[in-house]
């Protein structure tokens, strides 16, 4: 339930309203907007009784949330969320910024001279995956520590921001250290405790969409994080299954719009996981950004046929810069521009 109070509404007239709502067993969130304050009700799992707050002075209207997750929906925060993971790299703002790097973390070298290549080419944020969720435990299961110390060295030779996966508890806590966004992979979307932990931590979260989960269900675990305090979640579409093998996933575009309709948050696209074909990323990666995509993550590898995850999805560095280019012209044909257009080479 949301309360707006009205514009002329004194801080006493919200104190009043924050305190009838917690007498009433909920929590309160003032939210002060630019004309009027906004009460939020937090913590009711179904139909709430407004009679206790309607009436109070200086309460404008009571909305009712109709969805099931109410502090991502739009409902209760009309205005776009934008997400800062580090200084000038941010997500559902005019800009474009494109996450770029390889899969899996390999050696200090391989990700240094990614993150060289991709930096060059205008990504803003470096990826790469220091543990990896594999389907087969007998797969390259990541460098876990070491690879994230190799991360902390990228992002020292190149001022890159670092997004990369944490599988557990434990895990996001280390992570939490060299990260500037903590990246939930598919696979977790709905490991509840993970959610809650990364919640607490405040750092941003990357939340990729489970490849069987409803926006509903990718809604419902951004819930979760924001209801441990901690707003600055980025959705991520990356591919669903399907019964399709012509691709690895089937690629979702139009989760895109639909979670612009329905939530604040920004939601950007993966199309290297989204279509699991180097080929398919250029046309999918500009189809995303005509879409609306807050961002794109792209795995590039410096030599994607020795990767040691997912070679075949990886651009090399050279068709990387071309995609950058190509983005440019879509981002400028929609009305936004890609971040880091200052790249030093192109
Ligand atoms: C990844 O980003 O390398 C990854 C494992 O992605 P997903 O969780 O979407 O499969
Ligand atoms: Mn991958």
């Amino acid at each position: 339930m949301l309360v707006v109070m009205s514009h002329n509404a004194t801080k006493a007239d919200i104190e009043r309203v924050c305190d009838t709502i917690r007498s009433m067993g909920y929590s309160a969130a003032p939210m002060p907007g630019k004309q009027r304050t906004t009460v939020g009700l937090i913590g009711n799992d179904g139909a709430v009784d407004e009679s206790l707050v309607a009436d109070l002075p200086g309460v404008a209207q009571v909305i009712h949330v109709s969805n099931p997750y109410k502090q991502v929906s739009r409902e209760w925060k009309p205005e776009n969320t934008v997400v800062s993971i580090a200084p000038g790299v941010n997500f559902g703002g005019e800009e474009i910024p494109v996450i770029a790097g390889p899969c899996s973390v390999e050696s200090e070298r391989q990700i240094v001279e990614s993150a060289r290549a991709v930096r060059a080419a205008g990504a803003v944020a470096l990826r790469g995956g220091a543990y990896k969720p594999r389907s087969s435990p007998y797969s390259f299961q990541g460098l876990g520590k070491k690879g994230l110390e190799f991360l902390a060295t990228a992002k020292r030779e190149t001022g890159l921001a670092i997004v990369t996966e944490a599988m557990d508890d434990e895990g996001a806590h280390q992570v939490a250290e060299v990260a500037d966004c903590i990246q939930i992979g598919a696979r977790n979307m709905q490991n509840y405790s993970l959610l809650k932990t990364v919640g607490r931590i405040g750092k941003p979260v990357l939340l990729k969409r489970g490849m069987a989960a409803t926006i509903q269900d990718l809604l419902l675990s951004a819930e979760y994080v924001l209801s441990e305090g901690n707003p600055h979640v980025i959705l991520c579409e990356r591919g669903l299954r399907s019964f399709d093998s012509t691709a690895r996933n089937l690629f979702d575009l139009t989760a895109i719009p639909i979670v612009h309709q329905l939530s604040h948050l920004p939601i950007i696209a993966d199309p290297s996981h989204g279509t699991g074909r180097r080929d398919k990323i250029l046309p999918m990666s500009r189809a995303a950004i005509a879409a609306g995509a807050d961002g794109v993550i792209i795995e590039v590898h410096p030599q994607p046929e020795k990767a040691l995850s997912d070679g075949a999805q990886s651009l090399n560095p050279e068709q990387f810069a071309e995609l950058m280019k190509a983005l440019r012209r879509v981002a400028e044909a929609v009305d936004r521009q890609m971040a880091g257009a200052g790249a030093e080479v192109t």
